[in-house]
């Protein structure tokens, strides 16, 4: 689900056409891309002293020396969401508007289609705020991957499948940790909900993107501080509920009310050990 969107003011536009956008709409927003992509990259190429202030306002000597040893940042972490919308074509179509002012790396339509919308290495808004571990801007280092599902529904099979083949090319790419694979609703627990517990990630781990809980469980020690283990795996703990339920949603998914059982306790425990 995008991070501030508002899916209702977007046209539906159907997954049918061989064509996911029309060639007159994408000539318009191509320009406006090239424009934006453009003053980005000169952005990044600046050759400038550091403008560095003492509290007394005077500017500490600073100066411009170019290396000679430089190369570009990867992204390290990879969030999954699901778009909320009724077909590929209307989130394409979301993503291509400027007001919306959300987008992704890549959208994944129901018959295993992809469509990659932004270079891995510049940023797309998808993340929104949150707080993953000690993250705090996860747009500035995470690859965004929406999966074209309603949200209520199963996810369709050609679809995961071209997903794990995706994911598994950008974690050999970008030596992604297996760990760094999460949901929407693990970064942002306290607004977001996707991609929900109908997401395969059990299926996801056997594939070694993300983990997922052992089928043996040593039971959790008496009295488990279950928050701490939380925020060490990566949870915002502000809202202890909220961090419960997201936990529940990704690695529980049958139970996702917001107690922890001693099944989930267990799970928690496992998992502690694989993070
Ligand atoms: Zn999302």
């Amino acid at each position: 689900m995008f991070a501030a969107c508002s899916p209702k003011v977007v046209p539906k536009v159907s997954e049918a056409a061989s064509s996911v956008v029309p060639p007159v709409a994408l000539a318009v927003t191509n320009k406006v891309y090239s424009g934006q992509k453009d003053s980005l990259l000169s952005l990044a190429a600046a050759e400038d002293a550091p403008m560095i202030i003492d509290s007394a306002g005077n500017q500490l000597p600073a100066e411009w020396v170019a290396t000679v040893n430089f190369g570009i940042r990867k992204p390290n972490y990879v969030v999954l969401h699901y778009t909320a919308q009724d077909s590929l074509g209307q989130t394409i179509r979301t993503f291509t508007l400027k007001h919306t002012q959300v987008s992704a790396h890549y959208v994944i339509g129901k018959t295993g289609r992809i469509v990659r919308m932004a270079n891995d290495y510049l940023r797309a808004n998808h993340a929104g705020v949150g707080k993953w571990g000690s993250i705090t801007d996860m747009n500035s280092c995470s690859i965004g991957i929406e999966i074209d599902n309603n949200g209520k529904e199963p996810y369709a099979e050609p679809q995961i499948k071209a997903l794990i083949y995706l994911l598994k090319q950008l974690k050999t790419n970008y030596s992604i940790p297996q760990a760094n694979f999460i949901g929407h609703q693990d970064w942002a627990p306290k607004r977001k909900p996707d991609p929900g517990p109908l997401f395969p990630w059990q299926l996801m781990a056997a594939n070694g993107i993300g983990f997922w809980p052992d089928e043996l469980l040593v039971p959790a020690p008496f009295n488990y501080d279950y928050l701490t283990a939380l925020r060490l795996i990566g949870y915002d703990i502000s809202s202890p509920k909220d961090a419960v339920v997201a936990f529940k949603r990704h690695f529980i998914q049958t139970d996702v009310t917001p107690v922890m059982t001693q099944l989930d306790l267990n799970v928690l425990y496992n998992l502690s050990k694989k993070y």
